[in-house]
C-alpha cells in the first residue's frame, strides 16, 4: 500500500530537499507525486530537455527510500510555447483566446499542443524508463476542470466537422435524423454546420448532443494519444490520470476515459473554493463509490485534502481529525493508496491559499502529526482495507443522458448529480454498500439497481434490464427514462417511457415540468399526502400496481409511484423528484430496512466481520468486529 505526499521540490530548489525528505519519510510515507506541472523544468526550451533536477530529485528519493508517481506535465505549458504557437489555445464563444498563465488554456484539438505534449512525454518515458524508482506515471492533470472541456476555436469546429462526416457518411442522412426542416436549418454541406454557440434562442438539440458526444471524443482521443506513446516506451508502466471532483457534470465521461488507463486517481476535496460548509457525508461517500466505480476497482487518491483550499476564495476550515475521517472514509470505500496533498503549501503563485500539512512557517504542526497517527493506523489495519468491496446496490450513471439535460433541463431546479444523490443517499443511510456502474455493467450482482433520470436509453441496455428484472432483479425507474432515440428526438408512434411499457406497467399520459418552488401534491395508500418537485408525470396503469397517486389533479385519475411485477423482479417506477419523506418510506419497503442511524454516522462494511464506523460530526472512529 502506498502512503504519501505531492511534493514540489521546483517550487523550493533542492536546499530544503534533505530536510523534507526526511520529514515525508518520518510522517510514514513510502512515495511521493513530483512534476506535475514542471514543463518548464523538463523542456526549458523548445525541443531540448533538461532531467538534471529531477534525476536529482529521483536520487534523494532513494537515499530516503520513497518511491516516486512521475507526472508528464502537460496541464500547464511554458511561456515559450504559448509565445511561439499562440493558436493552442483555446476560445470561448465569442472567439476570446485564453491568457497565459493560468492552469491549462490549451485546446485539445490543437495538433500543436498534441505533439508538444506527445514529445515529451516520449523523451520523458526513454529518460526513465529503467528507473526503478518511478512506481507509476500519471499524465496531465484534472483534465476538463474549470471549463477548460470546452473550446470553439477554429480546430474544434474542422474536427467536429469531420466527426459529423464520419458518423453520418451523407448530409440528407444529418438532415433527416436531426429534423433540420423545422426553421429551415437544412444543410447543403457538412462544412456548414457552426458550432452550437449561444444563440437568441435553443439550437437544434440532435446538433447539441452531437457536440456533446465529440467533446468527450476529444478528451479521450488527447490522453489516450499521451498513454499510448508513454506504453510504447514502458510497455510495464503503470499509467493513470487524476480526475478532479465534480466529473459527472463535465463534457467528458469519466467512466470510459479511466478504462482506457491501467489505473485512475480521484483527488478528493469534500471542501473548496468559496463552500461555507464542507460536502454532507453521503456526497463524499457517492464521490468516492463513483471513483470505485471508474474502472470497477480500487482507486489512487492523489490528492487528499488537509487544509483549507481555494484561489482567491477560501473554503472553510478542516477540523482536527475532519480530514483523517474523510481519508478512512476513502479507504473503506475503495481507496487503495493515497497521497496527501500536499508536503508544505507554497508561499507563492496562484495556489498560495492552497494550504499543505505545513504552511509557509515550514513547522511541523497539528496537521503534520495528524497525517503521521492517520497513516500508522492505515498500516496496522491495511489488511482490512485491503479487503475486496461488495456492493449489493447499483447506480447507473449514463453520459449522454447527463448531456441531454445540460442541453434541456426542461425545469430550472434539475440537477442530474443532485437527483442521483437524493436516491444515493437513502441507501447511504441504510448502509447499503453501492456500485455506481455504467450501462454496459454487469446488472446481475446487484439486488437492487436505481436508474435515475436516463433519458437515453440504448436497445441492449433496455434489453439486459428486462433480463435482469425477469431473473428476479429489482429496479428503480425515475421520471425522464426512456424519451428520447440515439438523435436526441422523440420516436413517432411510441408511447413513453420508450420500449419499457411493459417493464413498468404503466404508461407516460401527460406530463408537465415543475419550475423552483413549485410542486404538486401526491397522495400515499394510507392517505398521507406528500410533494412532488421538478416533474410530474402522469402514469396511466397498464400492468403494475399504484403505490401512490397525484392528489386533484386537473388532468385526470393518474399515478404517481408504481410497482410491477416482471418475471421474477419488480419494477418501481417514480414519476417526481419526491420529498424526502416519501423516498425514504418508499426505500422502507424496497430495501426491507429502516434508517437506524443519524446523518452523520457510517458504517462501512470492510469484510470478514469487520465494520469500519466513522462519526462525521465528531471525527472520530473505530474498527468494530462484528461477530456472526
Ligand atoms: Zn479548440
Amino acid at each position: 500500500m502506498y502512503l504519501g505526499v505531492d511534493y514540489y521540490p521546483e517550487q523550493w530548489g533542492l536546499e530544503l530537499i534533505d530536510e523534507d525528505l526526511k520529514n515525508i519519510k518520518e510522517l510514514g510515507c513510502n512515495i511521493i507525486r513530483v512534476a506535475d506541472f514542471a514543463w518548464d523544468v523538463f523542456e526549458p526550451k523548445e525541443n531540448h530537455y533538461d532531467f538534471t533536477f529531477f534525476d536529482q530529485v529521483i536520487e534523494k528519493c532513494k537515499e530516503y527510500d520513497l518511491k516516486v508517481m512521475m507526472c508528464v506535465p502537460t496541464a500547464t505549458m511554458p511561456r515559450w510555447l504559448n509565445l511561439k504557437y499562440p493558436e493552442i489555445m483555446a476560445k470561448d464563444e465569442f472567439g476570446h483566446s485564453q491568457p497565459f498563465g493560468g492552469r491549462r488554456g490549451y485546446c485539445y484539438n490543437s495538433d500543436i499542443y498534441l505533439r508538444k505534449a506527445l514529445s515529451l512525454t516520449k523523451a520523458m518515458a526513454k529518460h526513465y524508463k529503467d528507473e526503478k524508482q518511478i512506481v507509476v506515471w500519471q499524465l496531465d492533470n484534472e483534465i476538463g476542470h474549470e471549463g477548460s472541456d470546452m473550446c470553439y476555436c477554429e480546430n474544434c469546429h474542422e474536427k467536429f466537422i469531420s466527426y459529423l462526416k464520419g458518423k453520418y457518411g451523407n448530409i440528407k442522412e444529418l438532415n433527416k435524423r436531426w429534423g433540420t426542416s423545422f426553421w429551415t436549418s437544412t444543410y447543403d454541406r457538412f462544412e456548414d454546420i457552426q458550432l452550437p454557440k449561444k444563440a437568441y434562442t435553443a439550437q437544434n438539440p440532435s446538433l447539441r448532443l452531437e457536440w456533446e458526444r465529440f467533446r468527450n471524443i476529444t478528451i479521450n482521443n488527447f490522453l489516450v494519444s499521451m498513454y499510448q506513446t508513454l506504453k510504447t516506451v514502458i510497455p510495464n508502466s503503470t499509467v493513470l490520470h487524476d480526475l478532479e471532483g465534480g466529473t459527472m457534470d463535465k463534457h467528458f465521461d469519466p467512466f470510459e476515459l479511466s478504462r482506457k488507463f491501467d489505473d485512475i486517481a480521484y483527488n478528493n476535496y469534500p471542501v473548496w473554493g468559496g463552500l461555507i460548509e464542507p460536502l454532507k457525508p453521503y456526497e463524499v461517500a457517492l464521490a468516492l463509490d463513483m471513483a470505485r466505480g471508474f474502472r470497477k476497482d480500487k482507486y489512487w487518491i492523489t490528492e487528499q485534502i488537509m487544509g483549507a483550499q481555494g484561489h482567491d476564495v477560501i473554503g472553510c476550515a478542516i477540523k482536527p481529525n475532519q480530514g483523517s475521517s474523510w481519508a478512512l472514509q476513502a479507504f473503506g470505500r475503495g481507496c487503495k493508496g493515497m497521497l496527501f496533498f500536499r508536503y508544505r503549501g507554497f508561499n507563492k503563485g496562484a495556489e498560495q491559499y492552497c494550504f499543505g500539512l505545513l504552511e509557509s512557517d515550514n513547522k511541523k504542526k497539528r496537521k503534520y502529526y495528524e497525517v503521521q497517527r492517520l497513516f500508522k493506523y492505515i498500516k496496522e489495519n491495511k489488511d482490512f482495507f485491503n479487503n475486496p468491496i461488495k456492493a449489493k446496490a447499483a447506480i447507473v450513471f449514463d453520459y449522454d443522458s447527463a448531456s441531454c439535460f445540460k442541453i434541456q433541463r426542461q425545469s430550472d431546479s434539475f440537477n442530474y448529480v443532485e437527483e442521483m444523490g437524493k436516491l444515493y443517499k437513502q441507501l447511504w443511510m441504510r448502509d447499503i454498500c453501492t456500485d455506481i456502474i455504467i450501462n454496459s455493467d454487469d446488472l446481475n450482482k446487484y439486488e437492487l439497481v436505481i436508474i435515475p433520470y436516463m433519458i437515453m436509453m440504448k436497445e441492449g441496455f433496455i434489453n439486459k434490464l428486462k433480463e435482469y428484472v425477469t431473473n428476479g432483479g429489482k429496479v428503480i425507474l425515475t421520471a425522464r427514462s426512456s424519451w428520447k432515440d440515439q438523435d436526441n428526438n422523440f420516436i413517432l408512434n411510441e408511447d413513453l417511457p420508450l420500449y419499457l411499457t411493459d417493464l413498468t406497467g404503466v404508461i407516460v399520459d401527460e406530463q408537465e415540468s415543475l419550475l423552483a418552488n413549485t410542486y404538486r401534491d401526491c397522495v400515499d395508500l394510507e392517505n398521507n399526502i406528500y410533494k412532488g418537485y421538478i416533474f410530474k408525470e402522469m402514469l396511466k396503469i397498464t400492468s403494475a400496481k399504484e403505490l401512490v397517486k397525484w392528489h386533484n389533479c386537473p388532468f385526470g385519475d393518474y399515478s404517481a409511484i408504481t410497482v410491477n411485477k416482471y418475471g421474477k423482479g419488480k419494477c418501481y417506477y417514480l414519476a417526481s423528484s419526491f420529498e424526502e419523506k416519501l423516498v425514504e418510506k418508499l426505500f422502507d419497503e424496497i430495501t426491507g430496512q429502516k434508517i437506524i442511524k443519524k446523518e452523520n454516522e457510517e458504517n462501512i462494511d470492510l469484510g470478514n466481520n469487520v465494520t469500519l464506523f466513522i462519526d462525521h460530526e465528531n471525527f472520530k472512529w473505530e474498527l468494530k468486529h462484528v461477530r456472526n
